[in-house]
């Protein structure tokens, strides 16, 4: 006989609904991949519950009758979909804090560069490993990934459990003639049957387009447009991240960048925008027309002085806003509650006004937003029928306690050390500090040993 529907229960726990009202004892009830079912735990229960051993008899009964394989005590504990990490160049966990307190430029052409260089898929692999582990830990159950050696990293995504949406950073080389002669079309194409390959629905092959600064003449855009309307595919691409790149372009090409990849058609596809932080009224305009999505990365935007995005005034015009982490090398960590706190904390302060995303607003952008820009619909929102991702914080940390409203304890006095538990696709993949599917020992050590290596390579020892 086939083996049953797995179920996992979640009992008399609170949840954040969509709109940011949180319900108190819920019970969420998982089968498989989807939750099924949720309902208002039954008072009699709930009242029971208030010794341990009335808990563990009401639990069991819950268990007969949903017949329940798992049932997790939610007493105490706050249920949230997971997080959307909607920019990411996960591997560069290996560069974290490598080459630090150099210009810019310095830092890109003496050290990144060079050490990207030296990288292979097997490093790749461990070191977006390393990311894996850090962003379930910090409550993100899908991410999105621009870089190279995509093969190493896609392995990771399908061994850990985690959701991404990868793609192989397109920059137009010199003497290039095309994009079906790019190393990210190769990239690009592997990632698609990769994609293919993967029946669970967690690893979406996306295009990117490194940046309007790295990338050649328009056919080249055209080119690449083209192939995302013929496979159906999103498109990722740094936009406007610093001034001097936004005001070059204006100069080179007499337009800004949004405007230049528009002319291209390349928002003619479903394409997500990191950074933004240099768009002008006329971008937005463009953005709002074709649908584009922000990645908003206030960390990595503060750390590298390129300036603070008008996040506030760009939601006002329509346009969808998720949050990123940037690559771990600028950030230095891929943690999206953190960039949840500042973005809220700059808005406030670059409108004047308090009340400026708000917790609501957050639980938004954290989450629903990062799942719709994926193309992920039935993901992102604590609902029935929708696919069993979610995390849950433990309210009786002290960082959290008194609580008054649970949104705001989350977004503002939370780290992500509260959050307690990691489900993705139904799967708990993090649980009370341990990973259930990533050898973290491994792991760490893997990374030392490729730190190691790679600066004896370039110290030419
Ligand atoms: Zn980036």
């Amino acid at each position: 006989m086939p083996p049953g529907p797995k179920r996992f229960l979640f009992k008399n726990i609170a949840l954040a609904k969509p709109s940011g009202a949180v319900l108190i004892n819920q019970d969420i009830l998982v089968e498989d991949d989807r939750i099924i079912s949720i309902s208002h735990s039954k008072s009699a229960e709930a009242r029971a519950a208030t010794t341990l051993s009335a808990a563990a008899a009401a639990a069991a009964a819950t268990a007969r009758s949903f017949q329940a394989t798992e049932i997790y005590d939610g007493r105490g504990k706050l249920a949230l979909p997971g997080f959307y990490n909607l920019h990411s160049h996960v591997p560069m966990t290996l560069l974290r804090g490598y080459g630090e307190g150099l210009p810019l430029k310095k830092w890109l052409f003496e050290r990144v560069f060079p050490f990207e260089a030296l990288l292979t898929e097997e490093d790749c692999y461990w070191g977006s490993l390393l990311g894996i582990a850090e962003m379930l830990a910090s409550g993100t159950v899908s991410f999105s990934d621009m870089y190279l050696l995509t093969p190493g990293i896609a392995r990771a995504v399908r061994e850990s459990g985690i959701k991404a949406n990868l793609s192989h950073g397109y920059s137009t080389a010199p003497k290039s003639k095309g994009f079906s002669d790019s190393k990210a079309y190769e990239g690009t194409r592997f990632l698609i049957d990769a994609a293919r390959a993967d029946k669970s629905g967690r690893l979406i092959a996306d295009a990117a387009v490194h940046a309007e600064y790295t990338f050649g003449e328009e056919r080249f855009g055209r080119q690449i447009a083209d192939f995302c309307r013929r496979e159906d595919l999103r498109v990722q691409i740094h936009l406007s991240e610093t001034k001097d790149e936004h005001e070059a372009c204006k100069v080179k090409r007499g337009c800004t960048p949004t405007a230049f990849f528009d002319s291209c058609g390349l928002f003619d596809t479903p394409t997500i925008a990191a950074h933004g932080v240099w768009l002008e009224d006329g971008d937005l305009d463009i953005f709002a027309a074709k649908g584009v999505s922000l990645a908003h990365c206030p960390v990595s935007n503060l750390k590298l002085a390129s300036g603070m995005a008008p996040v506030q005034k760009i939601i006002d015009r329509g346009i969808r806003v998720c949050l990123g982490t940037d690559g771990a090398a600028s950030n230095n960590n891929l943690n999206l509650l953190k960039e949840a706190n500042l973005a809220s904390l700059l808005q406030k302060s670059l409108t004047g006004d308090p009340l400026a995303l708000g917790p609501a607003k957050l639980l938004e952008l954290a989450c629903r937003n990062g799942a719709l820009a994926q193309g992920r619909a039935d993901c992102g929102a604590l609902e029935e029928g929708m696919k069993a991702d979610i995390i849950v914080f433990d309210l009786e940390s002290p960082r959290m306690q008194p609580v008054y409203d649970p949104l705001v304890s989350v977004f503002f006095a939370a780290d992500s050390r509260d959050i307690v538990l990691t489900m993705v696709d139904g799967k708990v993949l993090y649980k009370n500090g341990k990973f259930t599917t990533i050898d973290i020992v491994r792991v760490m050590a893997e990374a030392e040993r490729i730190r190691d290596e790679k600066l004896r390579r370039l110290e030419g020892k």
